[in-house]
């Protein structure tokens, strides 16, 4: 089996000329993994952030990247390779080697060897970032608002707030105008000393401090960045962005702008369900 791909998107990489390592099918359309990329592949164990798309070119054809998962396959070859929901070991378990799956809808035919192109669609990865960026911001703003309901200490945030994005989160989505956050509001929560007493009146309040630290972190234009703890797509990845209220820093594998400026307007808006049991935080990003 070849070695871990090669990614280059935490450096914010959108091309690379590679090899072609395997070709794997993955439902029915065809998987293609090379020995480097600068792709972001879904991560299926937190789909928060939809995969790149863009062109691999090999052999003279173009073909679209529809779709980039993660596929693996134990390091003895006792398994052949399976991707997304259908690997069963823990995520970076190191006696299995990760890879980056390209899928695209033609047969590329026997292409294991070849050179290659690829290329991420420039405007789909810069949205993604940015709402990705937004997405990491909203939820240390959220904490910041909801503060003042504990009363027991839990964990901090990367800027001394109780981690309330954390310890309640059960979905997160991002696309390029914004993202939607889900928590759960249950009794462990409020075991763990968070009061949700008047969550619903307070709502509009809620938003109104998040939109406003939003604001701020825009405009301080904030360096943003990835940090990496190797090559791998197996590696451990750190966001990290240096606000003025404090250095953040999170794991987190996804894609990220390089200034908080990028992100431009953000409009944060709060709701709860019938039952009051799960906050929803959805954030609009207005393209600058
Ligand atoms: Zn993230």
């Amino acid at each position: 089996m070849p070695e871990n791909t090669l990614v280059t998107f935490p450096a914010g990489e959108l091309t690379a000329e590679t090899t072609i390592r395997l070709t794997v099918p993955v439902g029915d359309r065809h998987g293609i993994v090379c020995a480097t990329t600068p792709f972001h592949p879904i991560d299926h164990t937190w789909p928060d952030q939809p995969a790149d798309q863009g062109t691999l070119t090999v052999g003279g054809q173009a073909l679209a990247v529809e779709d980039c998962v993660i596929g693996a396959a134990p390091r003895d070859g006792s398994a052949p390779i399976s991707t997304g929901d259908d690997i069963e070991v823990r995520r970076d378990d190191p006696d299995w080697n990760w890879y980056v799956v390209h899928v695209v809808a033609a047969d590329p035919g026997a292409v294991t060897g070849e050179r290659a192109g690829l290329e991420v669609d420039p405007v789909w990865r810069h949205g993604l970032s940015a709402g990705h960026t937004m997405c990491e911001l909203v939820g240390l703003a959220l904490n910041r608002e909801l503060a003042g309901r504990w009363t027991k200490p839990v964990k901090d945030d990367a800027l001394g707030h109780p981690d309330f994005d954390k310890l309640a989160i059960t979905r997160s989505r991002i696309q390029p105008t914004g993202s939607v956050d889900h928590y759960r509001l249950g009794k462990s929560l409020r075991r763990k000393g968070f009061s949700a007493d008047r969550l619903a009146t307070e709502l509009p309040e809620l938003e109104a401090g998040i939109n406003a630290v939003m604001e701020r972190w825009v405009a301080e234009d904030a360096t943003v960045g990835v940090e990496t703890e190797g090559p791998g797509v197996d590696a451990m990845r750190t966001f990290y962005c240096e606000l003025s209220d404090g250095a953040v820093r999170v794991p987190c594998g996804g894609t990220h702008v390089t200034r908080t400026g990028e992100i431009g307007f953000t409009q944060v808006s709060l709701s709860l369900s019938d039952d009051g049991s799960e906050l929803r935080m959805e954030a609009a990003r207005q393209l600058p």
